[in-house]
């Protein structure tokens, strides 16, 4: 592609796509981002950001502005649901990972990242209905009648993604396993004094468990996620914004101890939505058109690695890419999906049984020491 830049259509708006903006203007690449929504808006909850993807933001230069805004976790801390029984906790020293260990609310991160965009290059209200590969390059369609053209595509559309059926075709109905997830956001203040310490604290039940920790440096919010069960009759779409019964999630805790019923009942609402699994996708990739984050590997959420695995996609998407200079734009997209999928896989598998980190002894370097800025691009690096 001598003399040309290369232009890539990035798909979603979301912790992916932003991500993966920074990374390939980095790269040199023109990178224009299509989303859906009309605007960007403060929606969702907490999330958390491990070491492995806080190297990647360091690398697209908003480390320092979200260490300034979001709790600081000292460690994975885990407790028996009933007793407070310490089963196990994880220390996060930055000079272990090499990168600090993050929570916050997602209109946070969200709008960090979208600062490190330029304006021109965000198109909102563009939701992606037509793709059309062609000899040279990929055309876009769009609900609102626009259309684009790029070199290249890139799917970061989420976990209903248009691009990914393009790529695999209609999914088939995930797995419902009979669980839902419950997420708050609670002022601190209605904890009347209760401080929750300086851990991100998973709480384990029987069949049930819930992680609370604070999403603000000032300590002045706190995030609520659970997972409990449900009967098979209870569907919904999985959708960040189908409201939950306070009422049903104090009562689905009520066995809990004493600090996890005081953090429950200072809610004032909460999301619910089913949890929904499911296994590798065969492929990522068609020629020039690839997935990135949630769209190519959705995963329950028990290791609080969706986003980070999204992340790290960007900074191995952008060195491919630059890797190739734009030359033979599908191999470096099937390098990109050779090194990522097994790590993804992993971590896919690793959420789905739901046992990390509730006792000692798990090898955890793999996960939050790995540098995607400079681990080998070969085929299952990072794994
Ligand atoms: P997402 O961050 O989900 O981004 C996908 C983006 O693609 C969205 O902006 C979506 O609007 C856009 N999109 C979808 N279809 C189209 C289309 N056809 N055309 C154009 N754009 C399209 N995770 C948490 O842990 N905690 C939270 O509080 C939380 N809140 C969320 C709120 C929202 C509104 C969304 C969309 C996701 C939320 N998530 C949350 C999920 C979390 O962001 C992802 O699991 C993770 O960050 C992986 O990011 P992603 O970029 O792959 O997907």
């Amino acid at each position: 592609m001598s003399g040309k830049k290369l232009s890539v259509a990035i798909v979603g708006a979301g912790i992916g796509g932003l991500t993966a903006a920074a990374a390939l203007g980095q790269a040199g690449i023109d990178v224009q981002v299509y989303e859906q929504a009309p605007r960007i808006f403060a929606v969702g909850a907490g999330i958390q950001l491990m070491p492995n993807s806080m190297k990647v933001l360091r690398g697209i230069g908003v480390e320092e502005i979200l260490r300034r805004e979001t709790f600081a976790s000292r460690s994975h801390l885990n407790r028996v649901g009933d007793t407070g029984e310490i089963t196990n906790e994880l220390f996060m020293p930055e000079e272990r990972y090499g990168a600090p260990d993050l929570c916050m609310h997602r209109a946070t991160l969200h709008r960090v990242l979208t600062s490190v965009a330029s304006p021109e290059s965000i198109h909102l209200g563009h939701k992606l209905v037509g793709l059309e590969p062609g000899s040279k390059g990929v055309d876009l369609s769009f609900a609102n009648g626009v259309t684009a053209h790029a070199d290249a595509v890139v799917g970061a559309d989420g976990v209903h993604s248009v691009v990914r059926e393009f790529i695999l075709g209609p999914e088939q109905r995930p797995i419902f396993g009979g669980r839902v997830a419950y997420r708050a956001i609670i002022p601190a203040s209605r904890l009347e004094g209760y401080d929750l310490g300086l851990s991100r604290t998973k709480w384990w039940g029987e069949d049930r468990h819930i992680v609370i920790y604070y999403t603000t440096a000032a300590r002045d919010e706190v995030s609520v996620a659970t997972s409990v069960p449900e009967s098979a009759e209870w569907m919904t779409p999985e959708s960040w914004s189908t409201d939950g019964d306070v009422a049903d999630l104090c009562r689905a805790f009520e066995g809990f101890h004493a600090e996890v019923k005081k953090v429950v009942a200072a809610c004032l609402d909460c999301n619910k939505w089913a949890l929904r699994d499911r296994e590798p996708y065969s492929h990522w990739c068609d020629g020039p058109i690839t997935l990135l984050g949630d769209a190519c590997h959705p995963m329950i959420p028990y290791m609080a690695q969706g986003a980070s695995q999204a992340i790290e996609d960007a900074a191995i998407l952008a060195r491919c890419l630059a890797e190739t200079e734009g030359e033979d734009i599908p191999a470096a997209f099937l390098k990109y999906e050779a090194h990522r999928k097994p790590r993804t896989s992993k971590v896919q598998a690793i959420s789905r049984a739901n046992t990390w980190l509730r006792t000692q002894g798990a090898d955890t370097d793999w996960l939050y020491g790995y540098d995607a800025w400079n681990v080998p691009l070969e085929a299952g690096a990072g794994i």
